[in-house]
């Protein structure tokens, strides 16, 4: 497997795109009509439950009806077939990682299918509505929320990231702008402590400069290529 041993990989709105997901970002700060501050800050859902609870429940059944596209095949082949360490960091809050196979997976931004029950803290794995406030499966509580970090929130699993990233040797990021933080600093701290470090996007970013290598193109496209690589 070459020179590599250790590898962390940022995955951002790129990957997904192409499986027909759109992002706050792609669509000009409005997601179905709405602004991000309408639906997807903890203000908006103390301000208006109703309509955050909607728009997430549309959110969740359309991701259903998505499927994974060749980077998140190739992707899980990456992480079938790697015996090194390997982290797949995703800013996406579907499932599409998962449903190609993939294993390693650490969502920073939270999941789609998942509920959070805000009085006993559980996560449940959830398909369905939330807007008629259906009981925590475990305190039975009616104060469940979608389980995705919004705008102003602590991204989840920050000690594991970091921890993952010292012992990197290769940090690659797929599909990502380079702009939100703290994802966009990873690149920094990769280097930082000595991983070389490669973006896969669809066109110069805002932490192009951060990067030994940059190669652009569509996730599709250049991610098989470069996972040939690192296996062969
Ligand atoms: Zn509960």
């Amino acid at each position: 497997m070459g020179k590599y041993r250790n590898i962390v990989i940022l995955t951002g709105a790129g990957v997904s795109a192409e499986s027909g997901i759109d992002t706050f970002r792609s669509a000009g700060g409005l997601w179905e009509n709405h602004r991000v501050e309408d639906v997807a800050t903890p203000q908006a859902f103390v301000r208006d439950p109703d309509l955050v609870h909607r728009f997430y429940d549309m959110r969740r059944a359309a991701i259903q009806e998505k499927l994974p596209n060749p980077a998140h095949d190739a992707l899980a082949e990456l992480d079938a077939r790697w015996t090194g360490d390997l982290l797949i960091v995703t800013q996406n809050v579907d499932d599409l990682h998962e449903r190609a196979g993939a294993r390693r997976v650490l969502h920073m931004h939270g999941e789609h299918l998942k509920a959070w029950c805000t009085s006993c803290d559980l996560r449940s794995p959830w398909r369905t509505t939330l807007i008629e406030r259906p009981p925590c499966p475990v305190c039975q509580a009616r104060t469940l929320r979608p389980d995705v970090v919004w705008f102003g929130e602590m991204p989840y699993r920050m000690g594991e990231i970091y921890a993952a990233l010292r012992s990197a040797d290769l940090f690659v990021s797929i599909g990502t702008s380079g702009a939100v933080y703290p994802a966009a600093g990873f690149v920094r701290d990769a280097r930082e402590l000595g991983a070389q470090t490669l973006e896969l996007n669809l066109e110069r970013s805002q932490g192009s400069r951060w990067f030994h290598e940059s190669r652009l193109g569509p996730a599709s496209e250049v991610v098989p290529v470069w996972v040939e690589e690192v296996l062969a």
